[in-house]
């Protein structure tokens, strides 16, 4: 965990994955166009100046009054008269339309980055170098659009461009992060007219080692933790959701009370991921039905406890937590981003090594300590247990042996505890999708579809790498024919499913899974409401759509 100071220009408080444009993301040296005859280049320039001024345009159209004076001024310097004839004399000399845009537009830019006694000015440098930046894109042939984002994500950047904000779909940019940057600064407007969180100035250490990571951004108090332990999340998950409660608190029966149904009548489940008592509590008060998904490991990570009595007591804090409601603990994810030092720790701990299950049945001594330690707990409060990365009944049915010699340790030691807790497997890996009728046969009694991972599995595309990022499609198609075949199969053998990750707490997305017939979504606690009020406006469509075209 570490904490980095910054400047605020938008308040607010958001917990996220960060998504880092890089340099290369922008670079603009590698203009590889050879370079034609000077009247050509010349008409190439007209030409794409007059697609980069539709471009801004029609994001003005998209821009509130404020944004539009920022679209309109970058197309106004794409006119500018002096511009153009410093532009015109280095095509003329023989330099290509793109590098010639490329040198008088960093010239400028550097001019007014020297103006340190017009802030005004000085800031315009950032506009300067967008707008010339879409023109050399569009004579290379290059996407306008910088990032594609599958889930919503907190951007970093040593700086944003307003197009940066423009190009990236709205309610995809949760908070914004910029080692340099300022208050004044054009994007930092538009973040404020959107009311994204954003911090500026926090350094450049902070870019090094930041993509991919999860970050609290308190724009309240011009700081952002990377990395937050698991006191530090469920502090600022309490206040996340306190503060929607707040917002949401004006209508005659505030959200969170509302029956959970569907426009066409249709009842859902909304549940919680959470990760100790803490933000189970603010779940709970959110409107959550119960706990889908209780991270377990989470409590181990900052130490290395494994002893049984302890994760009784940590269990049955997590049941009272829940008041009643029903929690699904998942038993240790160790391996691959989730590692300790001293125990389960694998030589093959990456994301298609030893992770979840696989490394528990490894260790069935501290495997056998967390069953015993659930089942003791499940005599305070409904439980149900859920095991992690299962890859096939082979897996299910070794566990399911180490469970039967925990109720038989259990029953020679004379411990109270709850035999018939129900067990469970998270869906996350395809082969287990593609055979989950087997699971049923052998005994799994619900399943919990895991989109963080099954999306990643699926599509061969790690959740943290962000230039597989457009490969990383949680509502593709071939997602959609796993999830039915789940849905089919829970349908077919009586079983409940559940579906969690962050793309559950995309309202669009979570609308998806409710087409894909989905009732019950689980999803992080600062999510529950908006997914509600979607939710409640969607029909259910039982006689359900197509997969959908793209992906
Ligand atoms: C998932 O894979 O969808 C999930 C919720 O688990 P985690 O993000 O903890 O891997
Ligand atoms: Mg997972």
């Amino acid at each position: 965990m570490k904490k980095y100071q910054g400047v605020s220009v938008s308040s607010g408080l958001v917990l996220g994955q960060v998504s880092l444009i890089s340099k290369s993301n922008r670079d603009r040296t590698s203009i590889n166009r050879n370079p034609q005859n000077p009247e050509k280049e010349m008409q190439l320039l007209e030409d794409a100046i007059r697609t980069a001024q539709s471009e801004l345009e029609s994001m003005a159209n998209r821009a509130d009054a404020s944004e539009q004076a920022i679209f309109w001024f970058q197309s106004m310097l794409l006119e500018d008269e002096s511009f153009l004839n410093e532009v015109h004399s280095y095509i003329q000399a023989g330099t290509g339309a793109a590098e010639a845009m490329n040198r008088v537009g960093q010239r400028y830019a550097d001019k007014l980055l020297a103006m340190t006694d017009n802030t005004y000015l000085r800031l315009r440098n950032v506009d300067i170098l967008d707008a010339t930046q879409r023109v050399i894109n569009i004579l290379c042939d290059r996407p306008r659009m910088r990032l594609t984002l599958d889930h919503p994500v907190i951007l970093a950047a040593d700086q944003l461009m307003p197009s940066d904000l423009f190009s990236i779909p709205a309610g995809m940019i949760l908070g914004i992060i910029t080692s340099e940057g300022s208050a004044l600064s054009h994007a930092a407007i538009i973040a404020r007219a959107r009311k994204i969180p954003s911090l500026v100035q926090v350094g450049r250490d902070f870019l090094d080692d930041c993509d991919g990571r999860i970050v609290v951004l308190d724009a309240d108090e011009g700081v952002c933790i990377l990395d937050p332990d698991a006191d530090t999340r469920q502090q600022m998950v309490a206040r996340i959701c306190a503060g929607q409660r707040e917002e949401e608190g004006n209508l005659e029966t505030p959200l969170q009370d509302m029956p959970c149904t569907t426009r066409d009548g249709t009842p859902f489940e909304l549940l919680a991921n959470c990760f100790g008592p803490e933000d189970i509590d603010s779940a709970i008060q959110s409107g959550a039905a119960g706990v889908g998904l209780l991270r377990s490991d989470y409590q181990i990570l900052a130490g290395d406890t494994f002893d049984e009595q302890e994760q009784y007591f940590y269990y049955t804090a997590c049941i009272a937590a829940a008041g009643g409601k029903p929690i699904t603990v998942r038993t240790f994810d160790f391996g691959s981003d989730r590692t300790l030092s001293n125990v389960y720790r694998g030589d093959q701990s990456a994301h298609l090594g030893m992770r979840g299950i696989r490394s528990s049945l490894r260790s069935p001594r501290n495997f056998e300590a967390q069953i015993r330690a659930l089942m003791r707990a499940g005599t305070r409060g409904p439980l149900r247990i859920v095991f992690p990365m299962v890859t096939n009944v082979e897996d299910w049915d070794a566990a399911m042996r180490l469970v039967a010699h925990c109720r038989q340790n259990l029953d020679e030691r004379g411990v109270p505890y709850k035999s018939d807790v129900p067990f469970g497997i998270m869906l996350s890996i395809p082969a287990a999708c593609l055979t989950a009728d087997d699971f049923i046969r052998h005994g799994c009694q619900f399943f919990v579809i895991g989109t963080n991972d099954l999306t990643q599995y699926t599509h061969a595309a790690g959740r943290e790498i962000t230039s597989a990022e457009r490969y990383f499609q949680p509502t593709s198609k071939a997602m959609y024919r796993l999830i039915r075949m789940t849905v089919d199969a829970a349908e077919n053998g009586h079983i409940p499913v559940t579906i969690c990750g962050l793309a559950v707490g995309d309202s669009s997305n979570a609308v998806q899974y409710l087409h894909m017939g989905l009732r019950s979504f689980s999803m992080g606690p600062q999510n529950l409401l908006s997914v509600k009020k979607a939710l409640l406006e969607s029909e259910a469509r039982p006689d359900r759509e197509g997969p959908p075209e793209q992906g």
